[in-house]
């Protein structure tokens, strides 16, 4: 598709030099010991799942974890090698993907291990032990020392790894800390337990990003890191001790379709929520919640630039349309561009989820399929 198509209405831009440069960045506080996996999953985050991961493979990537087999599959049927971890579960039916795609999958729970087992696959299937910490959403209870050990011993598992996952290390509440240092210390315990009989534990990793930036003194074989790769955070004034110097890598444009005056107490968009105080100029934008702009941005006095220019954003916001007011800006006219998330404070993606009440992890993994994506390297 052309530029020219491509820019027509309402489009992402991704600056895969920006991810390189939050690689940097999250190397540098890391322990030496520790290598990176970088999480691609839900279309990288909406930077588009096989752009960024040959990007990262270029920068020396070999380890990647997806949450779906489609996911996988998309990596290698684009020529994506390297170690792929399936974080989620895996429909027993589909399993046999997983070995002809060479795909490590991850073994979610007590239940699905035997189902796994029961299966008498031929060939050993590459896992990963999800051990549950404390989180209880997926992971083998870390008590069950001997159900994991005996996992390490079977002929159905080729275990390449285990791995567990904080549930309050983006918090600096005391009691949030100690339960983050408690999930450790029950990791820490069953590692040392399944070393003490002499078994490889293969790859051991624990920390996703909030672990990265709060509990960096911890060395595991692997990070995996997902939000702050793509150079934000999940939420403005989130706890961090790390100081890192992250770049965001998307912005989110759409274009100017039209624009009117309006007169004192004229009304904009359904429902006549906003009513002019005063003679007003507002212009039509070219994006809309199907395209992942929330809806519930309506009314939460959020920001665009138009031509560098703050504008905001007034009245309901539609499914392909919403409006901004544009009084204080000069030389507006259709056809110009209209930046919605971008590095510019007042439009960074932290302070428009904080306003769609959401944190930045959803909104940009729900941008919408309508939009066009461009992917810049500088
Ligand atoms: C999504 C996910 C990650 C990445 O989390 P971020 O907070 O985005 O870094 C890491 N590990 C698991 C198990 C995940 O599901």
């Amino acid at each position: 598709m052309s530029d020219e198509l491509l820019k027509g209405r309402a489009w992402v831009e991704i600056n895969l030099a920006n991810i390189g440069h939050n690689l940097h960045e999250i190397k540098k506080i890391v322990s030496e010991k520790s290598n990176i996996m970088t999480v691609v999953k839900a279309n990288a985050y909406g930077h588009g799942l096989v752009e960024v991961a040959q990007k990262l493979s270029q920068l020396g990537i070999t380890d990647f974890a997806v949450a779906t087999l489609q996911e996988g599959i998309q990596l290698r049927e684009n020529h994506i090698t390297g170690n792929i971890l399936i974080l989620g579960y895996t429909d027993i039916k589909n399993i046999h993907l997983v070995t002809e795609y060479d795909l490590i999958q991850t073994v979610v729970d007590e239940q699905y291990a035997k189902s796994l087992r029961d299966l008498s696959l031929t060939k050993k299937l590459n896992v990963h032990l999800k051990i549950n910490t404390g989180m209880n959403r997926i992971g083998i209870n870390y008590k069950n020392i001997q159900f994991i050990k005996n996992l390490y011993c079977s002929n159905a598992f080729n275990v390449l790894g285990i791995f567990s996952h904080f549930c309050v290390a983006d918090s600096a509440t005391l009691e949030d800390i100690q339960f983050s240092k408690e999930q450790i210390s029950r990791f820490d315990d069953l590692i040392q337990k399944l070393k003490d009989d002499h078994i490889d534990t293969g790859f051991t990793h624990l920390q996703s990003s909030y672990g990265i930036l709060n509990y960096h003194d911890s060395n595991y074989d692997f990070v995996r890191a997902g939000i702050i790769l793509y150079g934000i955070h999940s939420e403005k004034d989130s706890f961090c001790l790390s100081n890192i110097s992250l770049k965001p890598a998307l912005s989110l444009y759409a274009r100017i379709t039209g624009i009117k005056e309006i007169e004192k107490d004229d009304t904009v968009s359904y429902g006549r929520k906003y009513k002019a105080t005063k003679k007003e100029k507002i212009a039509t934008v070219s994006i809309g919640y199907a395209d992942g702009y929330p809806r519930n941005l309506s009314g939460k006095h959020v920001k665009v630039l138009v031509n560098g220019k703050e504008a905001e954003v007034i009245g309901r916001i539609c499914m392909d349309q919403l409006m901004i007011c544009v009084t204080d800006i000069d030389n507006v006219k259709p056809g110009d561009i209209v930046t919605l998330i971008g590095e510019q404070s007042c439009i960074r993606a932290e302070e428009i989820a904080e306003k769609a009440e959401t944190i930045t992890n959803e909104l940009l993994s729900r941008l919408g399929s309508r939009l066009n994506y461009m992917w810049i390297d500088e």
